[in-house]
């Protein structure tokens, strides 16, 4: 049988040829005066994704990248700050914390769970010095959303920044950061923003920036944000031209369909996930499910379901991480994804099931799925 390739893992996600097009036109050189516009003019219209008027810095690099941007740039050794760790992602900003010797609080939460905001409020009237408090938006290995928009409420009215690493999160789940009073968000765009990997945003509030200036740590070299502030629309250091390229056709295709309207696509294919697993007679993990992966409780060996779904189908979904791998699998939603990819994921793992000797109703997660869409309209 011949195979087709279908991503359905949260990252890299499927790339628009649109994108992968603009990506192979001539590279120019990146200190000319018509690359310096054309990153001025994607960079101001990437403000967009994040609902901001703050400037918006490139960073050749993987989201990481910006994660350790934001924390190299804001914490110095012995500073205090508050880290949600809801899984794999709140790990790594505490590891990031840990890496610039940060005194860390560290807000451990069940895979699953979301934190909530009075664990916020409690955690920074213990120790109103904290410098940042440090959350993912979307928790990638657990499906989770966090609720950003009211802890962010919380630790507008303290010292503290608010820093979220966005970056499956960002397209995904909507996020408004100058209306909700978030100081640093750091994305990469390999995700909902449907480009190859290899490029990074960060954008700081003036709070941030604030910061900034005055953190004492030294230990800091190609991630320093005051070269990039200071450069900008130039970059201190080769910019990612053909990254640049593939940016601005993304944000073409993303302002075209409308911003309110990604989001919402991306809360109808989640819905209809949702349904279709559990039609199947599949529970989720989360307690919070979001619009970026959805991660299923699964009563067979999930690294031989994805195994299975990858090498014979041709389908590549994720599986969990640490406790929970071989445990969940996690079939996303996220970035350059219509009703159709959601349907070939459901009948994938119906069949996988089956092949499997797991017994599911072929058919029945599909259906649902179905029904969601036709209800929906779409
Ligand atoms: C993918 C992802 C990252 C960054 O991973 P990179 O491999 O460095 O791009 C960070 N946080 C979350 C929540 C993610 O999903």
């Amino acid at each position: 049988m011949i195979k087709k390739n279908y991503i359905l893992a949260p990252g890299p996600t499927p790339v628009p040829t649109e994108v992968l097009l603009a990506g192979a036109q001539e590279t120019i050189h990146h200190r000319t005066p018509q690359f310096v516009n054309l990153q001025k003019e994607t960079l101001e219209k990437a403000k967009m994704l994040f609902q901001t008027k703050n400037d918006v810095l490139a960073l050749v690099s993987t989201g990481t990248g910006a994660m350790e941007a934001a924390v190299a740039n804001t914490v110095a050794k012995g500073d205090k700050v508050i880290v949600v760790d809801g899984g794999k992602f709140g790990e790594r900003w505490a590891q990031l914390c840990k890496a610039f010797e940060a005194e860390i609080d560290l807000i451990k939460l069940e895979w699953g769970d979301y934190v909530k905001p009075e664990q916020i409020k409690a955690a920074l009237e213990k120790n109103p010095d904290t410098v940042a408090v440090f959350a993912t938006h979307s928790e990638t290995s657990t499906g989770t959303v966090n609720p950003i928009e009211e802890i962010a409420a919380v630790v507008k009215d303290y010292k503290a920044l608010m820093v979220v690493d966005s970056v499956s999160g960002l397209l995904a789940e909507p996020l408004k950061m100058d209306e909700w009073h978030v100081d640093i968000v750091a994305t990469g765009l390999q995700k909902g923003v449907m480009l190859p990997p290899g490029l990074a945003l960060i954008t700081l509030s003036e709070k941030a920036l604030a910061r900034v200036n005055e953190c004492p740590n030294k230990n800091k070299y190609y991630f320093d944000l005051k070269k990039y502030s200071k450069k900008y629309p130039d970059s201190p250091y080769t910019a990612g031209v053909n990254q640049i390229y593939q940016l601005s056709a993304a944000l073409k295709m993303i302002e075209e369909e409308g911003i309110e309207n990604v989001w919402e696509r991306h809360r109808i294919l989640a819905d209809a996930t949702r349904a279709g697993v559990k039609a199947m007679g599949l529970e989720l993990l989360s307690k919070k499910p979001g619009n970026v992966t959805t991660a299923v409780l699964a009563p067979v060996d999930t690294g031989k379901l994805t195994k299975l779904m990858r090498d014979k189908y041709g389908v590549t979904m994720a599986g969990g991480q640490d406790d929970y791998k071989g445990k969940i699998f996690r079939m996303a939603h996220l970035g350059y994804m219509g009703k159709f990819d959601t349907i070939i994921g459901l009948a994938a793992l119906e069949m996988a099931f089956n092949e499997m000797g797991h017994k599911v109703e072929l058919g029945s997660g599909v259906k649902a799925a179905e029904e969601v869409f036709l209800k929906e309209g779409v």
